[in-house]
């Protein structure tokens, strides 16, 4: 049986996407594929998308946006965040549990 030899360089970088809400591979900035030079802080459907549940800005492996992009996104949250367009943190859920 001519097994592959464990590759310990290769097992712990590639990860099953399937079940993530991420991208499920590398994809190409989405504001580059726009040709957005700027992001408007005033669209926050827009940045809901780059923001986690804990209101948090999604990292850029995550995403796929470029480093360029994900300056000015984070930028953009941020002053979003400001005009209360965002939340800093995500409103009360109380878990009842019991
Ligand atoms: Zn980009």
């Amino acid at each position: 049986m001519a097994e592959r030899q464990f590759n310990r360089f290769d097992s712990g970088e590639r990860r099953k996407w399937s079940g993530s809400k991420f991208a499920p591979k590398r994809k190409v900035c989405s504001f580059c594929v726009a040709k957005a030079k700027t992001i408007d802080y005033k669209n926050p459907s827009k940045l809901q998308q780059f923001i986690t549940d804990r209101g948090k800005i999604t990292p850029r492996r995550k995403t796929g946006v470029c480093a360029r992009h994900q300056r000015t996104l984070a930028i953009a949250i941020k002053r979003a965040r400001h005009l209360a367009l965002l939340p800093y943190v995500p409103a009360h859920v109380h878990h009842v549990t019991g």
